[in-house]
């Protein structure tokens, strides 16, 4: 009996490919195991998911090789992955790509290889020439194409080709590559004594950059191009200089792991206190009874959840099972990250986006062989390939880095661990100071037990919370950006040696009118969000429902003309912290001072060494900070995330208010938070000032309830795009209306242009609709597939040129 197997590709395509396996590789088949396939006219790489004798009706052809000896992805990570490419809506391929590391990839390459029966006394010089160089450089097709351009060679190979003197293999390209960077060295003969001589007879020339850049190398020297700062005397034209004058070299070294640079002293770990005991002792009886259970850890900033995860991780690791730790974004976590390493150390492999592909491929071996039982990451680490997995901890739970949005599969890390942790009888652990309303929702219906921390340790006191309202400090009352009363703080701060945390806002494209006299901005009459400005046409836009209007001349509350486009255009912080506090050390926490590898941990690592008075940031700042050194924390402008046009906004906005909040006064000094605003009494903020989590919350989901949000129910997002503006629209409006010919009871809303309606030259369509959120992935997937068939058949064809993305979920 023939055995067949089902390949899934990493292609968008929603759909399995049946193929035979030849008998001689029958005994080593596998489900999970990659293989090579032939497909359409080439051949391809694809995962098989299914092992079966179920004989297609259609005439099959053979596997050609099996890629791996042992399956890379175990049935529980199949099964999970199959899971999410139904609920989903994605392809179970190109689910499975996402969940292994690059280095296990999907891509094929062409290679070239000389014919076993190949005569060597019959060639010709060129072709000789040709054998000889294949015999020395294993080539890829194109590779050797490139090397024998304008050669004439090329010609003579096409002929060695035809005479099937040459093949052409096609072969998965597992090969990791290996990441470098340059070293800056000496040029032979130098060194920093002959640059010293030199400089000293010569002299520091001000006019000559270079000489300047060589007075600090002679420092510096061997250096590595990812050590040098971005504001050093290094550009890219004194380093060429240096070159072109014969001082320095470089070579291309490999990239260090920059885990390897980070120092973790051994910590023991930490008696609880009474409040985390409790909380612990919780989640301890679940963890003896081995079932699957869920814990919502709802305690405020500072009140040592952290070590409530490493508490129960210990046990599990104790009962011989491992763990995955999930952080918002491990750059920016590097303190929490730190402290499972002081405790766990080399059990750990950390997953993360800027670690080379090898470093990637090696962590992941480390844990599928089960020689490490941890991991810790972000989103993706959801897949971690832990072995006898006992628990997934989804530390700062709200965090909207946990949705991935595109490309596909747009997966929810919170939902894709519950599901992984019932796979396999685990326990998962929540953890928030502001639980999202789906968390909460999710605790509500009792499907996860609550925990609550609800005192900071050894009685660090939350910090007192003072609004500004700036409609009252117009004018003299304002330092740049400042209102006085934060202006003093921050200069007491100062003179006390404590740090000071400010938060600048930036929403990048969203601008926004507000009144500047009463704060107001102005909101959709179809959907409660706000409206976006737009200046090329003068409108405010709804890009939720797709209602618009002309820019409002005055305030629709309180009449007055003084309207103020808002959000566009960041002020230079920084320099107005130069100009009010020129003693003062100031470090920018961002993603541009950011983008160098090791530049997050090293700007947090001097600011916690007190390096520094002021840590100034975006968002990036709010996030699980721990410096007990902080007394001030001022957030610029509180109100940039009450104009993004989302029925979130106000969720995001506490949240932000919230943590960011949580910063100051962490150790034995009480804090003090700033929030400056022109809507002083927006609840958001209230709530923030009072530390209610739980009246905002209450708050948030009696609106939501009536409007049927999230929560409530699930929003699938559809997302057409196309370089054709009237065909997007076109396709948009048909597909709204297949979906409510499908389902006459769902709400759809829209279609809409995008909130970013123009992007990669290509104009963006929006249509949403609500659905239970008691459907599960097959009525999703079922759902998905009807409307997506009802619109092609609609459409016959047209509008080739619109591409549907679906986000289940995309709002949460
Ligand atoms: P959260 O994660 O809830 O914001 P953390 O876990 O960061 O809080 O704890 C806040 C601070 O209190 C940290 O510096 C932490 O080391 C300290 N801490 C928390 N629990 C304990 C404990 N049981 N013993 C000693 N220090 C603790
Ligand atoms: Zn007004």
């Amino acid at each position: 009996m023939s055995i067949f197997v089902d390949v899934a590709l990493p292609a968008a395509v929603r759909k399995q490919f049946t193929y035979h396996v030849p008998e001689n590789l029958e005994p080593s088949v596998q489900a999970g195991q990659r293989v090579w396939i032939p497909f359409r006219n080439y051949y391809a790489i694809g995962v098989i998911v299914a092992v079966h004798q179920k004989k297609p009706s259609f005439r099959t052809k053979p596997i050609r090789k099996i890629l791996d000896e042992e399956p890379i992805l175990s049935k529980e990570l199949l099964d999970v992955t199959r899971w999410i490419s139904k609920f989903y809506y994605a392809s179970w391929g190109e689910t499975i790509q996402a969940a292994l590391p690059a280095g296990l990839n999907f891509i094929s390459r062409k290679y070239l290889n000389i014919s076993e029966d190949l005569d060597d006394q019959n060639l010709s010089e060129d072709e000789k020439e040709i054998i000889e160089d294949l015999k020395d450089n294993k080539s890829t097709l194109d590779e050797a194409k490139k090397r024998w351009k304008g050669t004439g060679l090329n010609k003579v190979f096409s002929k060695l080709l035809k005479d099937r003197k040459i093949e052409i293999w096609e072969e998965p390209d597992l090969k990791v590559t290996v990441a470098t960077e340059r070293e800056w060295i000496w040029a032979t003969g130098k060194d920093k004594r002959a640059a010293i001589e030199f400089l000293e007879s010569e002299g520091v020339n001000e006019d000559l950059k270079w000489t300047s850049a060589l007075a600090q190398i002679a420092e510096e020297i061997p250096v590595r191009q990812s050590e040098i700062p971005d504001d050093s005397v290094f550009t890219s034209y004194t380093l060429k200089k240096l070159q072109d004058e014969g001082w320095i070299t470089y070579r291309e070294v490999e990239k260090q792991n920059e885990i390897e640079h980070l120092e973790f002293e051994p910590d023991s770990i930490k008696t609880l206190n009474e409040g985390q005991q409790k909380a612990f002792e919780q989640i301890q009886s679940s963890l003896s009874k081995k079932e699957f259970s869920n814990y919502l850890l709802f305690g405020i900033t500072g009140s040592g959840k952290t070590e409530v995860y490493i508490h129960a991780l210990k046990q599990v690791i104790e009962q011989g099972k491992g763990g995955i730790v999930l952080v918002p974004e491990i750059a920016l976590t590097p303190q929490t990250v730190s402290r499972f390493y002081r405790i766990f150390g080399d059990n750990i492999a950390m997953l993360h986006s800027r670690m080379s592909s090898r470093e990637r491929l090696q962590a992941w071996q480390d844990l599928n062989s089960g020689k490490k039982k941890i991991a810790i990451g972000p989103r993706s680490a959801v897949f971690a390939p832990v072995q006898n997995l006992g628990i997934i901890i989804l530390d700062e739970e709200h965090d909207s880095s946990y949705k991935q949005m595109d490309p596909a599969p747009r997966y929810h890390a919170r939902e894709t661990a519950l599901v992984r942790a019932k796979m396999n009888d685990a326990i998962v652990i929540m953890g928030s100071a502001t639980p999202s309303m789906q968390a909460l929702n999710i605790a509500a219906k009792g499907k996860c037990e609550l925990l609550e921390l609800k005192k900071r340790h050894a009685n660090a006191m939350l910090p007192e919370v003072k609004i500004l309202d700036l409609k009252q400090y117009k004018g003299k009352p304002m330092r740049g950006e400042f209102a006085v009363p934060l202006y003093q703080a921050m200069e007491k701060a100062m003179e006390n040696d404590e740090q000071i945390i400010l938060l600048y806002n930036r929403r990048g494209y969203a601008s926004y009118l507000q009144c500047e006299d009463c704060g107001h901005i102005p909101e959709s009459p179809e959907s409660s969000v706000s409206l976006t400005f737009h200046k090329r046409k003068n409108l405010l836009m709804d890009h939720y429902t797709g209602y618009s209007r002309r820019k409002d001349t005055e305030c629709e509350n309180c009449g007055s003309p003084n309207l103020k486009v808002q959000g566009s255009g960041t002020q230079n912080i920084e320099e107005q912290l130069e100009d009010l506090f020129p003693d003062a050390k100031v470090i920018r926490f961002d993603r541009d001072s950011t983008s160098r590898k090791g530049a997050h941990e090293r700007i947090l690592k001097e600011f916690g060494e007190g390096k520094a008075d002021i840590l100034i940031g975006t968002q990036l700042v709010a996030k699980g900070l721990d410096f007990p050194n902080v007394t001030v924390v001022g957030v610029v402008n509180a109100d940039t995330e009450l104009a993004f046009p989302s029925f979130q906004a106000t969720e995001r906005m506490y949240q932000l208010l919230s943590q960011v909040s949580g910063r100051s006064g962490r150790g034995d000094k009480p804090g003090t938070v700033f929030l400056q605003t022109r809507q002083p009494d927006n609840p958001a903020l209230i709530f923030a000032k009072n530390h209610d989590h739980r009246g905002f919350a209450k708050q948030e989901m009696e609106f939501r309830k009536p409007l049927y949000y999230p929560p409530y129910s699930r929003l699938i997002k559809f997302e057409l795009k196309s370089a054709k503006g009237h065909e997007v629209n076109m396709a948009a409006h048909a597909l709204k209306d297949s979906a409510e010919r499908v389902v006459p009871d769902v709400p759809v809303l829209g279609p809409s242009p995008a909130a970013i309606p123009w992007m990669n030259k290509k104009y963006i369509w929006e249509v949403t609709m609500k659905i239970d959120t008691q459907k599960g992935g097959s009525y999703i997937e079922a759902l998905l597939d009807k409307i997506l068939e009802v619109y092609e058949a609609d459409i016959k064809g047209k509008f080739s040129s619109v591409r549907v993305n679906v986000n289940v979920d995309g709002i949460q």
